[in-house]
């Protein structure tokens, strides 16, 4: 017997709908290109939505064709993300940090037919244009004014100027919820890149789980900055998320240093931000110097790759900031896991507290999670046996787009996505991931995880980043050594810092060496390249 409810599809212009009827005066705030400040509010943002829905219309765009983007976080990239969905199109959000090889190399395999970008990226345009025939229209997000003379483009149009000829009347289509919203590209630190294509259904889902009290617990009330980048997993959902509960948005623009930042957030009362390490490395590298303090900043999502423990105690005791340490991927939407504290947990003493709040967190509703031995057997939940976590759940991948389809089966049958993490659960559902499995070093039959010794360095005052890999050896198959940038000023030396690992770590996991480098590369999501850095140091030699 079937209920007998009304079924309406979850559509992503619903979310846009929403937000203009019940927060219509809710403030957007972005930084533009330009430098100047923009606001409006979820009234102007639905309007012109619809108004690029109508321009679309205008090029002849058909539902399921794909519309890309290159783009910082700002209002336009924000009406991309509503009027190119709602729509019926699939908004391809490109990170502009991949190589222009690669851009290229992504936009023909999505087959982009319209691609819109910011000013900055011309010269990333410029390189790449020629290469990729299936784009027919090239727009600058900019006003008429500001249009680039002389690109060398193509009939390149101002996104003002295209979208001022459409009516702010249209009407949103309704469709299957199963239909594709949005495409993106992992940022190929393992490989090729490898798309995502999410539908409608996944990404309300997604929205709705985002938004709940013990995910990213966003209302009403908060004033939201995502430095998280919208082209990378659609910013963790934080823009759905947001029109979901009439949230305030600050949005960065291209100012990402940890001065820009700073201001931002104080100027717009921000309470809420989400960003990745390295780029809370760079705002408290900014204001401990200066003694600066936040005045509104309450909680801060921090994932992407593993928090240090040393960040997460800056945030809290120095700082006053709660943080929620996150894990997910690409592939998830991204959310899977966030950390935070259960009923019982809150009497605990605050070393015991720390434990906890540095593993990933407990499993979002809608995400089913399990580790699992090299012959896909369960292991037990009991916070020390480390597998490979499998993932399921309704905004997770099944099959790569125009690629494999990578689930592995249980005895049941049911599909699992295997995440390439290698983790540990524990008897409260709490998920600590000990490696990536390509990053795991495996010395002596034994696996030593390298976000631990990173985070023990981390610890150490004159270090900036740390970044440990595994180096061949004879007898141990491998051993870890560790990369360290050093703080402006500061100093340690190589016997210093490897005499501040006693203690804190088995012996035999005590790294063999430290690198001094001057920067450790990062990849297009600001996150370490540990395959670039095991090239740079190809020539390297154990002591
Ligand atoms: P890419 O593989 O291109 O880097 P993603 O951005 O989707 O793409 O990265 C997902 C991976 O990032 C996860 O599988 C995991 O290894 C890592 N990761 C994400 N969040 C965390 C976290 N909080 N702690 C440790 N690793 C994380």
């Amino acid at each position: 017997m079937l209920g007998l409810m009304q079924s309406q599809p979850l559509l992503i212009s619903s979310l846009i709908t929403f937000a203009e009827r019940h927060h219509g005066d809710g403030e957007i705030v972005s930084r533009r290109v330009e430098g100047d400040i923009h606001r409006y509010t979820y009234r102007d943002l639905a309007r012109r939505s619809r108004q690029l829905a109508g321009a679309l219309d205008g090029v002849g765009l058909a539902q399921g064709e794909r519309v890309a983007s290159l783009a910082w976080n700002g209002y336009r990239h924000m009406e991309m993300y509503f009027g190119v969905s709602g729509s019926g199109r699939v908004l391809h959000t490109i990170n502009p940090r991949l190589h222009p090889e690669q851009i290229a190399w992504i936009i023909n395999h999505a087959e982009d037919q319209v691609l819109c970008f910011d000013t900055t990226f011309l010269p990333l345009v410029h390189a790449v244009h020629a290469k990729c025939p299936t784009v027919k229209k090239w727009v600058a997000l900019c006003d008429a004014d500001k249009l680039p003379q002389d690109s060398g483009i193509p009939g390149l149009q101002s996104y003002e100027a295209w979208i001022a000829g459409a009516s702010p009347e249209y009407v949103w289509p309704q469709f299957d919820e199963n239909c594709a919203s949005s495409i993106c590209y992992t940022s190929g630190t393992t490989g090729n890149p490898k798309a995502a294509l999410y539908s409608h259904r996944s990404t309300v889902l997604h929205a709705y789980a985002a938004a709940l009290p013990d995910v990213m617990c966003l209302s009403a009330r908060d004033s939201v900055l995502p430095v998280v980048p919208m082209f990378h997993v659609n910013a963790w959902g934080i823009p759905y998320s947001a029109a979901l509960t009439g949230c305030k948005l600050v949005f960065p623009g291209p100012a990402m240093d940890g001065k820009s930042i700073y201001e931002l957030m104080e100027a717009e009362g921000v309470t809420y931000a989400a960003g990745v390490p390295t780029v809370w490395q760079m705002l408290l590298g900014h204001m401990r110097p200066a003694g600066l303090k936040f005045s509104t900043l309450k909680r801060t999502v921090i994932g992407g790759s593993a928090c240090p423990p040393a960040m997460i105690t800056a945030f809290q005791d120095e700082f006053g900031v709660e943080v929620l340490h996150a894990w997910g991927m690409t592939e998830m939407s991204p959310l899977g896991t966030l950390c935070t504290l259960k009923n019982k947990q809150l009497a605990l003493p605050k070393d015991e507290q720390m434990k906890v709040l540095q593993k990933q967190g407990r499993a979002i509703f809608g995400v089913d999670m399990k580790i699992v031995d090299g012959e896909g057997r369960e292991l037990p939940w009991d916070g020390k046996t480390f597998g490979d976590l499998l993932v399921r759940g309704p905004w997770i991948l099944d099959s790569y787009y125009k690629g494999a389809n990578p689930l592995v089966k249980d005895a049941q049958g049911q599909g699992w996505f295997p995440t390439g993490d290698v983790a540990t659960i524990d008897a409260d559902g709490f998920m600590h991931i000990t490696d990536r499995s390509k990053d795991v070093i495996k010395s002596g039959g034994e696996w030593i995880s390298s976000i631990d010794i990173e985070n023990i360095a981390m610890a150490h005052p004159a270090v900036a980043m740390a970044a440990c890999i595994g180096m061949p050896h004879p007898k141990w198959d491998e051993r870890p050594i560790v990369a360290v940038t050093k703080k402006p000023g500061a100093e340690v030396t190589r016997e210093q810092l490897l005499a501040f690992y006693e203690g804190k770590t088995a012996k035999w996991q005590i790294p063999d060496d430290v690198v001094f480098v001057d920067a450790i590369p990062l990849g297009a999501t600001g996150k370490m390249l540990k395959t670039r850095l095991r090239e740079q140091l190809a020539d390297y030699q154990l002591p």
